[in-house]
């Protein structure tokens, strides 16, 4: 994935009352903080320092220059004193990137034998970040509010998850998403309002022929073929007969024309359908999955949605240990004592969340009649993983996401694709309930390297929707807040 430079623009509010000197301070402890959190390791991005803003003139021109600037993919916004907030409103309401709060106190401990009025004209933010909150949620505006001491890890971390959030939202803003083919047959929770994704979520969504992808694999020459075959034996396990097949060398041509698609459109994703793969000799697996692992969102049978949600998720997990793909709820182990799902696809799952070096094989698909398709076969390394899931609501969209265990699957010595056993949390059968009382598609994208809180601050920044089925999921509780959200969207656009 092309590594952008985003930044972060630390902001204090502060006013003209205090005088020069603390004014100074302010200025001083602001920067120290924004130095930190710029070094943390937890924070994937730049943080940079801006002067302490004492006007609404000031605060304006910030909140300007970072709509404008393709760099800034937010504010950090604290108020280390008081800084009367009629003054933001300007600012705010045009504000159009995300917004962190961060409540916090240059000092971890009252200095209690030395205390004085200096001291607490200085340290305000107790009360100053009160007034700042009052006039955010006086205008409705979205934001996080992180609290806490600012060398605390639990919070630098919550602020990295945020900034992660944040870099997925304003890289959707330019996400073009190719779907080769239309959706499939008549799946309805594939489908949705584009043009709704196009406003609320600035997904452009441009449909193809399957037959333009099929010139451009045509034009791919037979010495690019041979290299990205020499290439899959340096990267997998494969016996010298699956590599020169002629499957495998069909394969890397549509690797290659599709690569080649994608990059002159700038796509950032893509689906597929199985179909229609008209001109297609076999359907893309090996292609899908290679792709996926470079960055590219993916979604099959037409799914733009998910496709869309997978590049966001990618972008998310960008330098984090574990792996983001494309997944489905495949099939049920029922056994009371031991409930788990086997997520799987046909084909195209990303090595990405693969244990080991992925296996190279070709194998006959079953359905589709076209020729045996080549893919990577692999287990899923253990421990905690999310799924997640966008539907359309008709009137807004929404994400499920369920937390769960990746757990240890038995030898499945028929079954030539990659797949992942998992027990999701609190237990399968609450877990599918709510699932499916929320609307949640077969569909997801499934992550190792990514929480409930990036997915719960993507969701909040974004302005979509979002239910989470986790360790504390009740179905009663579920029904009601499914009931509840409804009503609240629905009288929100009046607010
Ligand atoms: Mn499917």
């Amino acid at each position: 994935m092309k590594k952008e430079t985003f930044e972060f623009w630390f902001v204090t509010g502060s006013q003209h009352l205090y005088g020069e000197e603390t004014l100074k301070q302010v200025d001083k402890d602001s920067k120290t903080i924004a130095v930190a959190l710029d070094k943390s390791e937890a924070v994937p991005a730049k943080v940079v320092f801006k002067p302490v803003l004492t006007n609404a003139d000031a605060i304006t021109t910030i909140c300007l220059e970072a709509n404008n600037s393709p760099q800034c993919a937010g504010l950090i916004a604290w108020m280390h004193t008081f800084s009367p907030a009629k003054m933001w409103i300007s600012g705010l309401t045009k504000l159009n990137k995300p917004l962190l709060h961060f409540h916090t106190q240059f000092n971890r401990d009252i200095p209690w034998s030395d205390i004085d009025m200096d001291f607490m004209n200085l340290n305000q933010a107790a009360h100053g970040d009160r007034e700042f909150g009052y006039i955010c949620s006086r205008l409705r505006i979205e934001r996080k509010v992180v609290a806490g001491h600012w060398q605390d890890k639990a919070v630098v971390a919550s602020i990295g998850t945020w900034t992660r959030a944040a870099m997925a939202a304003i890289d959707a803003r330019s996400m073009k998403i190719a779907r080769f083919g239309d959706n499939m047959r008549d799946v309805a929770v594939t489908e949705g309002n584009k043009v709704s994704a196009q406003i609320k979520l600035d997904y452009q969504v441009h449909g193809y022929g399957v037959g333009d992808l099929a010139h451009a694999v045509s034009l791919v020459p037979d010495k690019q073929v041979k290299e990205l075959v020499k290439q899959y034996g340096d990267e997998y396990k494969a016996s010298s007969k699956v590599l020169s097949s002629p499957s495998v060398k069909e394969a890397a041509r549509i690797e290659a024309g599709m690569r080649n698609f994608l990059e002159r459109g700038g796509f950032k994703a893509f689906t597929t359908t199985f179909e229609d793969l008209h001109g297609l000799v076999q359907l893309p697996g090996l292609a899908v999955q290679r792709l996926m692992a470079d960055g590219y969102g993916f979604g099959a049978e037409g799914d733009w949605k998910t496709s869309a949600l997978l590049r966001s998720m990618k972008v998310m997990s960008q330098g984090l240990k574990g792996g983001t793909s494309f997944m489905e709820d495949y099939t049920y182990h029922l056994d009371p004592d031991n409930t788990a799902v086997l997520g799987a696809h046909m084909l195209e799952v990303c090595p990405s969340i693969a244990e080991g070096k992925p296996l190279l094989e070709v194998h006959p698909l079953g359905i589709g009649g076209k020729a045996d398709p080549a893919r990577l076969i692999f287990k899923t390394s253990l421990g905690r993983a999310v799924v997640a899931s966008m539907v359309e609501m008709g009137d807004r969209f929404r994400l499920i996401v369920n937390t769960m265990d990746v757990i240890k699957c038995p030898p499945m010595p028929k079954l030539p694709v990659a797949s992942v056993l998992w027990k999701p949390d609190p237990d399968l059968k609450t877990a599918a309930a709510a699932w499916i009382y929320a609307g949640g598609a077969h569909h997801t994208s499934f992550s190792q390297a990514l929480n409930a809180e990036h997915l719960k601050d993507f969701a909040d920044i974004s302005g979509i929707e979002m239910v989470l089925i986790d360790e504390k999921c009740n179905i009663t509780e579920f029904r009601k807040e499914l009931r509840w959200n409804d009503l609240y969207y629905h009288l929100n656009r009046g607010l």
